[in-house]
């Protein structure tokens, strides 16, 4: 069993850090917040005093936090408090640019390091069974399996360090954009009299499936899981999935891509955010396409 920090125990890593000491692993825990930490403590984690406190004499550091900017200061802040060789993994969602950055610095200071950002939710963090998108060395990526394990359905190996984040953006960028197509044939198909059964029994046999309609359709009743039949309670907020569009966006700038649709699918997501939608799942994004200005 491994002694592990686990810094930033929001929504997403309060859950997964119960599942290692489910697990059995001895985990740490540090965030800035008191309520995580208390949560924490229920949870069966041991806190630490400060953020040093979470590095020091850990075997693994795993870090779970809002963005490229906290990773790489709390990065900037344990790195020397570790022991040289110890394995860091960060599962929050990041700017590649920034996730190469923390791999380059955690290996200047001797340490081990993979970006292993996830999908899957709170409810596949809390069930541990999250996917995780992982990048760096192959020595670095065998050491982290076992520890991912506990609160994994599926580990990916996608490549060198940050592919795991580039897997994870090019992907929710795929998702953010068929999500806008699948909304606009429903919101059509109500105009044309067409029923949204008729609709999803054509299209998802046939080349319009994907996941935004076999899985998660945006209208009630196809799919009785998805959102639409829970008046779009997330699910994956349209805040969540703006945040992925604009990090492709960054990075389809920084190296030369072409991505128009990704691009107006940034907009749109912008603007139904801006309307006071940032929390409604994002398949509710249908409700644009209906003309609604209010949900
Ligand atoms: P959250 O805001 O609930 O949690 C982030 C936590 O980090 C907070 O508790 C905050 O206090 C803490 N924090 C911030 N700066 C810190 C610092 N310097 N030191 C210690 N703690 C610090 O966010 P979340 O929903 O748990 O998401 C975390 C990451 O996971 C994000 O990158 C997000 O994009 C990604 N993600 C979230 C979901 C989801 O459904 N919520 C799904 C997939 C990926």
């Amino acid at each position: 069993m491994a002694t592990i920090g686990f810094i930033g125990l929001g929504n997403m890593g309060n859950p997964m850090a119960a599942n290692l000491v489910k697990a059995g692993h001895v985990v740490t825990g540090f965030d800035l917040a008191q309520a995580s930490l208390d949560l924490a403590k229920e949870n069966g984690l041991e806190i630490a005093v400060s953020l040093a406190d979470a590095a020091v004499g850990k075997d693994v550091v795993i870090t779970m936090l809002p963005a490229g900017q906290h990773v790489l200061s709390v990065y900037k802040d344990v790195l020397d408090e570790a022991d040289r060789g110890t394995l860091f993994i960060d599962c929050s969602t990041i700017d590649v640019d920034s996730a190469r950055t923390a791999h380059e610095n955690a290996k200047l200071a001797g340490m081990y390091s993979i970006d292993a950002p996830v999908s899957g939710g709170v409810g596949g963090a809390s069930a541990g069974t999250l996917t995780f998108m992982a990048g760096g060395s192959e020595e670095a990526f065998e050491k982290a399996k076992d520890i991912l394990e506990p609160m994994a359905g599926r580990i990916v190996h996608c490549g060198e360090d940050g592919a795991g984040q580039s897997a994870k953006i090019c992907n929710n960028m795929i998702l953010g954009i068929s999500m806008i197509g699948v909304g606009e044939a429903f919101a059509l198909a109500e105009k044309l009299g067409l029923s949204h059964q008729a609709l999803f029994d054509v299209a998802s046999t046939s080349s319009g499936q994907c996941w935004s309609i076999n899985t998660y359709c945006p209208v009630p009743g196809p799919v009785p899981t998805s959102p639409a039949n829970n008046d779009f309670k997330p699910g994956f907020a349209v805040d969540l999935m703006l945040k992925d569009l604009k990090l492709s966006q960054e990075a389809a700038q920084s190296n030369g891509a072409i991505t128009p649709l990704g691009a107006q699918a940034t907009q749109l997501y912008s603007l139904f955010s801006a309307m006071g939608n940032g929390g409604m799942d994002f398949s509710g994004i249908i409700e644009f396409m209906r003309g609604k200005k209010e949900h």
